[in-house]
Parts: structure tokens; C-alpha cells; sequence
């Protein structure tokens, strides 16, 4: 059976965690949050790690170079043999272009970037109808978990609040930052054939057996090519 090495992108609010989550129990992969895997390497000091906790303690961005190496530590691992999910990088092209030129140097190639697709205005209207408790953090939403009484946590009574990140003008924000960075390296997969959508908006379910399709059909072509 070929590797499944693949890479997930979506905007925030995609819902594409959850698919990765989905994805490490069904394929059995390990699924890399590069944010997690990042913190880890610096909790067990290992060489990059403790190279990472320098640039951040400076308060300076890791390069890209020290998180493809991190990235690679676990990669060229027996866990991910045979393949991995990597969520939260590449963010930019020549993230995709160092993650590349690394797994080339293992012998090895993405065999697909899942771009979950969803609309700003979905975006907005999912991460934006979250209300939080205030006082112990409950999590309701307007549309599709509303509390009993408007503006009021079921569990404990204190005021549902809007956090600073689920306001409308700061989605947005992070939105044109999202659309940025992420539509060159959508062009970047797409000239390399490994690019496949998901149509996002649909119940999780849906989406989960999308993925599994696509993932299907990318190890159909991959078996052909081989
Ligand atoms: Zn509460």
C-alpha cells in the first residue's frame, strides 16, 4: 500500500481539525498540528526544539527552516511510516517549497493537499454566532447550540459574552490573511496535481465521506503511476 502523505488547508471555522481527528482514527496516521508538534519539541528540548525556543523567546518567528526540521523529526519516524497529516503548515509557498525539498531529501512526496473549502460568509456566520460564558468559558452558539435565555450560560447563569476573536471585523481579518497566504500555495499544489477540494460546508458527516473518497481516488492514480 502506497503512503498517504497529506496535508490539510482551510480557513479557520472549516471544521478541518475535526477531519484530521477523523482522518488519525480511520487511517490510522498520525496528525500533526504543527502548532502542538512545535510546543512539543520545545517542552522535550530536543536540538530544533530548544533552536525554536530561542527565535521565541526573542519573541521573533521560528524559520521556516527550524519548523520543517521539527516537522521531519517526526515524519522520518516509524509512526509515520506509512504517512501523516500535517494540519497548520505549510502556511506560505516557500513553507510548501522547504516541506518539499525536506521530504524529498527522505525519499518521499505529498501524495495530497485537501483544500476544505468554505465561504467568508459561512465562515463568518459559524465562528461569529459563538457566544462565551464568561465566567467559565461554556461555549454556546446563536444558530446551532442557543442557549435556553439569550445572552445567559445555561450551566452556570453568568453573561454570554463575544470573545474578541469571534468578532465580525477581527474573522475578517483573519480571513484576508487566510486568502493571502493560502491562494499561492493552492496554485503551487495545483501545478503539482496533488490539490483535491472538499466542498466544506456540508454537515461533518458529509465532508468526512468526501475526504474518504477523494482519498480513494488519490491512491487509485497512485497505484496506476506506480
Ligand atoms: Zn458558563
Amino acid at each position: 500500500m502506497p503512503e498517504q502523505n497529506l496535508v490539510l488547508l482551510g480557513p479557520p471555522g472549516s471544521g478541518k481539525g475535526t477531519q484530521g481527528e477523523r482522518l488519525n482514527e480511520d487511517l490510522r496516521l498520525p496528525y500533526y498540528a504543527t502548532g502542538d508538534i512545535l510546543r512539543a519539541a520545545v517542552r522535550d528540548e530536543t536540538e530544533l526544539g530548544r533552536s525554536a525556543k530561542e527565535y521565541m523567546d526573542r519573541g521573533d518567528l521560528v524559520p521556516d527552516e527550524v519548523i520543517v526540521g521539527v516537522i521531519a523529526d517526526r515524519i522520518d519516524s516509524n509512526e509515520a511510516r506509512d504517512g501523516f497529516i500535517l494540519d497548520g503548515f505549510p502556511r506560505t509557498t516557500p513553507q510548501a517549497e522547504a516541506l518539499d525539498a525536506k521530504l524529498n531529501d527522505l525519499g518521499r512526496a505529498l501524495s495530497g493537499v485537501l483544500l476544505i473549502d468554505v465561504s467568508d460568509e459561512e465562515v463568518i456566520r459559524r465562528l461569529g454566532g459563538r457566544r462565551t460564558c464568561e465566567a467559565n468559558g461554556h461555549v454556546f452558539h446563536v444558530e446551532f447550540e442557543p442557549p435556553q435565555e439569550d445572552g445567559v450560560c445555561d450551566i452556570d447563569g453568568s453573561p454570554l459574552i463575544v470573545r474578541d476573536d469571534d468578532k465580525p471585523e477581527v474573522i475578517r481579518k483573519r480571513l484576508e490573511t487566510y486568502h493571502e497566504k493560502t491562494e499561492p500555495l493552492v496554485s503551487y499544489y495545483d501545478e503539482r496535481s496533488v490539490l483535491r477540494r472538499i466542498a466544506g460546508e456540508a454537515v461533518p458527516d458529509e465532508v468526512a465521506e468526501q475526504v474518504r473518497r477523494t482519498l480513494a481516488t488519490l491512491r487509485m492514480e497512485q497505484d496506476e503511476t506506480v
